[in-house]
């Protein structure tokens, strides 16, 4: 995966999020102040023009995430733009300025970016949020890379590790919140999805989408 493969992973979550926007403003309407699809979809589309107009172009995997991180962080308020945006400027870090990333690198840096997001918002496995999609897609991910031959294709990896991210955003429908914004509500937030989960969901499906284009 090379840098105009980021540069689409970025461009294809920025299509999903806006295309998706009106459902995660309902998911968080219902356990929080409906603002989600508004951040995110602010966030990505500043992040996709900065990639597009950036001079100089981003020259690496890492330049993009990076440069998408710090855009987040710049555009997005409330809890949802600081773990995001810290999360990809980890990713970026973490790639550091290598010109390819194999799948095994990407895992790597999704796990540092997740280390990221549970030192500054101390969400553990089962809080309901974003965390719960992402922990299981590394998952999943790391232990289908080891069944996968070094030459293998990656695509059906990262079909696995969305659906796993799909699965844990769902699996947040039960559960109380012990973090954010939808704490507050206490037992009042049983019965409805996680809007952070449902959206870090979209960005591991777009990852899957950017591989199999
Ligand atoms: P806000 O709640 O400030 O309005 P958003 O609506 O954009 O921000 O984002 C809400 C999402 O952020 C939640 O659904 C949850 O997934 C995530 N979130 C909130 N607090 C935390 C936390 N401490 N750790 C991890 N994720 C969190
Ligand atoms: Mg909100
Ligand atoms: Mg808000």
């Amino acid at each position: 995966m090379d840098t105009a493969f980021f540069v689409a992973w970025i461009e294809e979550i920025a299509h999903v999020i806006a295309d998706q926007r009106d459902h995660l403003t309902k998911l968080d309407a219902a356990i929080g102040d409906a603002d989600h699809g508004a951040n995110l979809d602010r966030g990505f589309s500043a992040a996709r023009e900065a990639l597009a107009s950036a001079d100089p172009p981003p020259a690496t995997p890492g330049d993009v995430l990076t440069l998408t991180g710090t855009t987040l962080i710049r555009k997005v308020g409330g809890a949802s733009g600081p773990l995001y945006g810290s999360a990809f400027r980890q990713m970026g870090k973490t790639l550091g300025d290598a010109p390819e990333v194999t799948p095994a690198a990407l895992a790597m840096a999704l796990e540092a970016g997740l280390a990221v997001v549970q030192r500054l918002g101390a969400a553990e496995e089962g809080d309901k949020t974003m965390v719960d999609a992402l922990a299981p897609a590394i998952r999943t991910l790391t232990a289908a890379l080891e069944d996968t031959p070094a030459d293998g294709s990656y695509g059906p990896v990262l079909e696995d590790a969305a659906r796993a991210a799909a699965e844990g955003a769902h699996a947040t429908i039960p559960l109380l919140a012990r973090k954010g914004r939808a704490s507050y509500l206490g037992p009042r937030s049983i019965g409805h999805e996680d809007p952070g989960a449902a959206s870090t969901a979209l960005i591991l499906a777009a990852l899957s989408t950017t591989a199999a284009a």
